[in-house]
């Protein structure tokens, strides 16, 4: 089965209202000519989600969130909900992206319950795994996964894993300019299909879409999604001006 390219953009804590308006606007021209041979989502801050909801209705772009509460509603000062997300119009959302791991105490536990807040809500989640430097170099990388994997995906059945998005973020290459190469992200990529296959059978694993992040740009998308298991990217830096996103979802397109 073939899976489509989803190519995604953490803006992270970046562009006021104002600039994401702006940005928005230039990514709904300039990604118009890709029509649907590529899913496209960008993931701006809270205060930016209704402006770019607003903007790209109609168009070819989706909106995610890069972070939602398990509650529905409570008191849990400077979180959001999985209703507030769904009335606004938000079709994704980010979960258990490292620098909320390295920063704000994310655990696979927490990772886990913000996952079921999202399906509840009928949000999409894009689920980030991936190792630290140190752990590639203890030889843990594939136990760290597996185990961010049983842990943050504990408890789902097949139906809700056919809509979740896996980002493998080698932490590693998160805003360094250091690529994992396209051989070592592939070996990592089947490595973590193969333990979806064990944890939710071979057709879920098969189907489900696995992107690549950390580092991404233009010049290097092309090789990276050109691997069998690599079906696409979670991009930062490279996500925050037209022509850059732009240029790299050309060079992405299988
Ligand atoms: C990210 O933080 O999800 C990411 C991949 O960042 P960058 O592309 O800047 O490495």
């Amino acid at each position: 089965m073939a899976r489509k390219t989803f190519i995604a953009g953490n803006w992270k804590m970046n562009k006021t209202a104002a600039e994401t308006k702006a940005l928005a606007e230039a990514l709904k021209e300039s990604l118009a000519q890709f029509g649907d041979t590529v899913t496209m989502a960008v993931c701006p801050t809270f205060t930016s989600l209704a402006t770019a909801v607003e903007v790209l209705k109609g168009s070819n772009v989706k909106v995610g969130a890069q972070n939602i509460h398990w509650a529905d509603n409570g008191a849990f000062t400077g979180e959001i909900s999985g209703a507030m997300l769904k009335e606004i119009g938000v079709e994704y959302v980010i979960i258990g992206h490292s620098e909320r791991r390295q920063y704000f105490g994310e655990t696979d536990e927490t990772v886990n319950k913000r996952i079921k807040a999202a399906l509840k809500y009928e949000l999409k989640p894009i689920v980030c795994i991936g190792e630290t430097l140190e752990e590639r170099e203890g030889n843990k990388t594939n136990c760290v996964l597996a185990k961010q994997l049983k842990g943050g995906l504990a408890d789902l059945s097949a139906a809700d894993m056919a809509k979740i998005t896996i980002a493998y973020e080698p932490v590693w290459a998160i805003g360094t300019g250091k690529t994992a190469t396209p051989e070592m992200a592939q070996e990592t990529h089947a490595f973590i299909r193969a333990t979806l296959a064990e944890m939710f059978g071979a057709d879920v694993a098969e189907a489900t879409v696995i992107q690549y992040g950390g580092s991404m740009k233009a010049e290097n998308a092309g090789a990276l999604t050109a691997q069998k298991d690599i079906d696409g990217g979670l991009i930062g830096g490279a996500a925050l001006k037209a022509d850059s996103f732009t240029a790299l979802i050309a060079n992405a397109q299988k």
